[in-house]
């Protein structure tokens, strides 16, 4: 048995779960929780998921003012709850592995170094991964630490659909596709396999549609083509995001707005996007309700749901056809409305909906003939497990 504490850091929370992976590969949930707001009004909630009593720690508000003293909460937590020395290891998520990390690594010294220099690819949430690693390296040093990347899955893209048509010194500076998103389409990729093995085989396109949003093609299980480029900017629209636009905004916004490069990047990231279109929130639950009221609202949504049938299309081409559509993550999963119109805006490659299905908690939401769609929750924290657990058990092989 070996219990993983999965850390996942963003800029102002830190998530947390606690799987255990018996030895005959079963995972149990046994805890979630997060600390958010972190260096503002900090919120922490923890969820034992084994049924057993919640001890808890009260937490003052605003306690948690950088990333370190959030991991020293959480440790604070497990050790009452469960015992610190009981943990075999911690897996983190991160963003970036460059063109080398392919696989998951432990972190040494020499390992964390490297993450560090790949800060400029990922400059808005390397840091705050590399911070929960040395927070974690500072208050548990014998813990086992694992980087588990959302890039690696993306290793299999061809260069034909990795480069971008710069010169190729630019090319060989490392700017060029790396996609995200990898380990919730590693963990969709295996749940495809064990519901329909031939399926999984198959052309099969994945729709990662939350907060962040992409797709992935995969054929034979492995991502062919992604549509997050160099950054996880590029691609769909998303909730505070642009997605793709035409980069010579950017140069106009700079040279005639004399917006600095700062401001045109946190107004690509921050204030674009669901939230930047509708002027009214990033959360499509909010947009949904609003959309009686406000056009901007029902503008943001039908742009939205426009660009993941666009870039579909430009998928399902390179693919040859499709297989399958599997709709995942927060939008995906739940937002019956999008789906439904994405069926109906790709009826054309021999989807149509099951409307019952649809509206129910079935996964599969096509009618029988035709190409597949399937709704499958996403599940990052146990793909990070897995991988954690698979690389102690392969050192002490
Ligand atoms: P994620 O980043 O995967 O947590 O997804 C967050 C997004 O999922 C937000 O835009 C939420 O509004 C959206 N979401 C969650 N639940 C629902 C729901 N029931 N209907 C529509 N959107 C939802």
């Amino acid at each position: 048995m070996q219990l993983i504490l999965v850390l996942n850091a963003g800029s102002s929370s830190v998530k947390f779960a606690l799987i255990n992976i018996q030895n005959g590969g079963q995972e149990h949930d046994l805890a979630r929780g997060a600390f958010d707001g972190i260096g503002q009004t900090s919120r922490w909630s923890a969820n034992r998921l084994d049924g057993l009593a919640n001890k808890d720690i009260t937490v003052k508000n605003g306690l948690a003012s950088n990333h370190k003293e959030a991991v020293s909460h959480i440790l604070s937590w497990i050790e009452i709850n469960y015992g610190l020395a009981s943990l075999t290891a911690a897996g983190h998520r991160v963003v970036h592995g460059g063109g080398n990390f392919i696989q998951p690594i432990r972190l040494d010294k020499q390992n964390v170094e490297a993450l560090r220099k790949l800060v400029p690819l990922a400059p808005l949430h390397q840091p705050h991964n590399l911070a929960a690693i040395d927070s974690l390296n500072e208050l548990a040093p014998t813990l086992p630490q694992i980087a588990c990347f959302d890039t690696a899955f993306h290793a299999t893209i061809p260069d034909v659909a990795r480069h971008f048509a710069l010169p190729r010194t630019i090319t060989e500076l490392g700017v060029k596709r790396y996609g995200f998103h990898g380990l919730s389409y590693s963990y969709i990729a295996n749940e495809l396999a064990r519901y329909d093995a031939q399926l999984a085989r198959g052309r099969v396109l994945v729709a990662h549609l939350g907060n962040g949003a992409s797709l992935c093609a995969m054929r034979d299980g492995k991502s062919i083509a992604t549509t997050m480029g160099f950054s996880a900017l590029d691609g769909l629209m998303m909730g505070t995001r642009t997605g793709s636009i035409d980069p010579a905004v950017i140069f106009y916004l700079m040279r005639d707005q004399k917006m600095t490069a700062a401001e045109v990047e946190a107004m690509m990231y921050q204030k674009s996007g669901l939230l930047g279109v509708s002027g009214i929130s990033n959360d499509m639950r909010k947009l949904r309700e609003a959309t009686g009221t406000h056009n901007s609202a029902r503008e943001a949504i039908d742009m939205f749901t426009y660009r993941i049938i666009r870039e579909a299309g430009a998928m399902i081409a390179i693919m040859g056809g499709i297989d399958a559509l599997i709709f995942t993550a927060g939008i995906g999963e739940n937002d019956t409305e999008l789906r439904a119109d994405v069926i109906k805006g790709l009826s054309y490659a021999g989807f149509s909906l099951d409307e019952v299905a649809n509206n129910s908690k079935i996964s599969k939401i096509s009618s029988e003939n035709g190409a597949v769609a399937l709704v499958m929750p996403t599940n990052e924290e146990v793909m990070i497990a897995r991988e954690t657990a698979a690389l102690i058990s392969n050192e002490q092989k």
